[in-house]
């Protein structure tokens, strides 16, 4: 079964409107080709200037996290409305910022996965483990466990709208990446955790994507691989110099 490669940018609280357009406009020029599936994702106060850029483009707007719940008391919480009043189509869950930062447990994070699920967004569900974890050979095992928390009770349908990130934390931002081989090594264990979760056509359909470190000069080796069908690019989305090259790899 063939997968769609799909490079996301993940823009983190980075940039502001002037900034924010200058890039996004890069982008659509240089990614007109549609070679594969891309994304970005701005802060909330950048969204509805960078939607008014990609719309009709090859790139799809996505947040970066979204609210538990649809509305109501929440301060300071964004809800799923809001965002897909101004154009979002897919929402990345559980990245390690929010699990570690801001302490978003396994079922806080399947929360907001079902509930973007169910509003018709596109879920891109990270997943990784720490450095001591790797250390203490629980890659696999940490991986597995937030895969199975993350998509408890969604359905085979809702799955087909889920794409997961592998990002090993301490490659995030650190320069340092996982080489090819431990990538893809995690990225068939989660496969076989789909597999066994829901069927084997949905472990071979799934898009799973690599984060952490990923640059221009690495991208290619990594999506060499069997098992890695894109990136979900953090510092080198900032700039066209480095996504667009990562982005047409
Ligand atoms: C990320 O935050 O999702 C990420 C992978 O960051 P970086 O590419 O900077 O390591």
């Amino acid at each position: 079964m063939s997968r769609q490669y799909y490079i996301a940018g993940n823009w983190k609280m980075h940039k502001t409107k002037e900034s924010a357009a200058a890039l996004a406009k890069a982008l659509v020029a240089g990614l007109q080709d549609g070679k594969h599936k891309y994304l970005v994702a701005p802060s909330f106060t950048l969204l509805e200037t960078v939607a008014g850029i990609v719309k009709g483009s090859a790139i799809r707007l996505g947040a970066q996290n979204m609210a538990p719940e649809e509305q109501g008391a929440h301060t300071g919480e964004v809800s799923v409305l809001q965002l897909q009043e101004l154009g979002v189509q897919t929402v990345i869950l559980g990245h390690s910022e929010r699990r570690h930062i801001y302490h978003e447990d396994d079922s806080l994070i399947n929360k907001k996965v079902r509930l973007a699920l169910k509003q018709g967004l596109e879920v891109i569900l990270c997943v990784g483990e720490l450095l001591e974890e790797r250390e203490a050979g629980k890659a696999e095992k940490v991986c597995e466990e937030q895969v199975r928390a993350g998509l408890a009770e969604v359905s085979t349908a809702d799955l087909n709208n889920v794409v997961i990130a592998y990002e090993p934390v301490w490659a995030i931002g650190t320069g340092k990446t996982a080489t090819p081989e431990d990538a893809d090594a995690i990225h068939a264990s989660i496969r076989s955790v789909i597999g066994r979760l829901y069927s084997p056509q949905e472990a071979a359909a799934i898009i799973i994507q690599y984060g952490g470190s990923v640059k221009p000069d690495n991208v290619a080796a990594l999506m060499a691989k069997e098992n890695v069908d894109g990136a979900l690019v953090g510092g080198a989305s900032l700039k066209p110099e480095s996504f667009i090259p990562i982005a047409k790899f």
